[in-house]
């Protein structure tokens, strides 16, 4: 079995759990905005992982929480250190082990049935990704065919897990009526998918290949999408900087040397700009000049907020279903 890179582990003072960050992926998104993608971290077996995790949280929990959450990067590229990570995330007694992926490895035939062997480890959720419905685009946009991660989609709801579905809004390329066919296409599989619209956040792209779409163009894509599918929202999860941006505490980065650090957005956005400056090989005064007019409006944030929409709005917890800013 191999090593994967490990970034940082997440830790949340919203409610207990972890987060694995781990690093390399298999597309090429145009518009990624996640430095795990290009490697590094430090390499770890699953068993160093699980063992260095365990310690973090007994370090700021006292205990091991119940929710795990794996991600990158993509998590899914080495198929026996993730079960590995899964079967001993169960046996340390996490009760919600919840994985991150885009799909692709998961759904590729040669794999056998990989959702399966996740379910038999132990996982009990997963988001799923579907960066476009039209193969063209799906392979122009990440490099790869769609075909693997619609089957993941498949063999995933099959199995009978939770199940969130995930697509960006980017205008030109996937937009409203490509976002409908990704809706039948679920609907046909599960009506009641959860299915998560997200819009296109130019900011820190690695390629600017598409605007923020208008909040009308966002609503238009959700009246569509919830004609198949009721549980379909609009989300945020691009937007990282709420109006209301979360208290600086909320989230602690452990890094694989156990060392913690409470980072704040300005540490999250400095790793993005030393990120881009690194792999464009564009001196960093140019990211940053070309950042500035790239940023996103304060009322557009505000507006976004109004149209979000939960899958519970009874839910307790505001809080309880939002993600690390990585
Ligand atoms: S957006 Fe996700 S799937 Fe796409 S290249 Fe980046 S890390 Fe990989």
């Amino acid at each position: 079995m191999g090593k994967r890179g490990i970034q940082y582990f997440t830790l949340s003072e919203i409610e207990p759990r972890i987060w694995f960050m781990l690093t390399g992926c298999n597309f090429r998104c145009k518009g990624c905005f996640r430095p795990a993608r290009d490697g590094g971290g430090t390499l770890l077996s699953s068993e160093e992982t699980l063992e260095r995790a365990e310690r973090a949280c007994i370090k700021h929990y006292g205990n091991i929480p119940s929710k795990a959450m794996i991600t990158g990067g993509e998590p899914a590229l080495d198929r026996e250190y993730l079960l590995a990570l899964v079967r001993g995330l169960k046996k340390k007694g996490f009760k919600e082990i919840v994985l991150m992926s885009n799909g692709y490895e998961i759904g590729r035939e040669e794999k056998g049935d990989y959702a399966s062997d996740l379910v038999e480890a132990g996982l009990t959720e997963a988001h799923i990704d579907i960066k476009a419905f039209s193969e063209d685009i799906h392979i122009w946009y990440t490099g790869k065919s769609n075909k693997p991660v619609l089957n993941a989609v498949r063999m995933l709801n099959d199995t009978g897990i939770e199940l969130l579905i995930q697509t960006v809004y980017m205008p030109g390329i996937v937009e409203a009526e490509e976002i409908e066919q990704i809706a039948i296409f679920l609907s046909s599989l599960n009506h009641n998918m959860k299915y998560r619209i997200n819009p296109f956040a130019p900011t820190f792209a690695f390629e600017e290949v598409s605007r923020r779409p208008t909040i009308e163009e966002m609503e238009h894509a959700y009246e569509l999408a919830s004609k198949h599918l009721p549980n379909a929202i609009i989300s945020r999860s691009c937007y990282r900087e709420y109006p209301t941006p979360p208290p600086q505490e909320t989230w602690i980065t452990v890094y694989p040397d156990l060392t913690f650090k409470r980072r704040t957005i300005k540490d999250q956005e400095e790793d993005r700009i030393s990120w881009l400056s690194h792999s464009k090989s564009k001196p960093r005064e140019e990211i940053l000049h070309e950042l500035t007019f790239k940023r996103d409006d304060f009322e557009y944030r505000q507006k976004l907020e109004q149209v979000t929409r939960s899958f519970y709005p009874s839910s307790s917890n505001p809080n309880s279903n939002k993600e690390p800013r990585d």
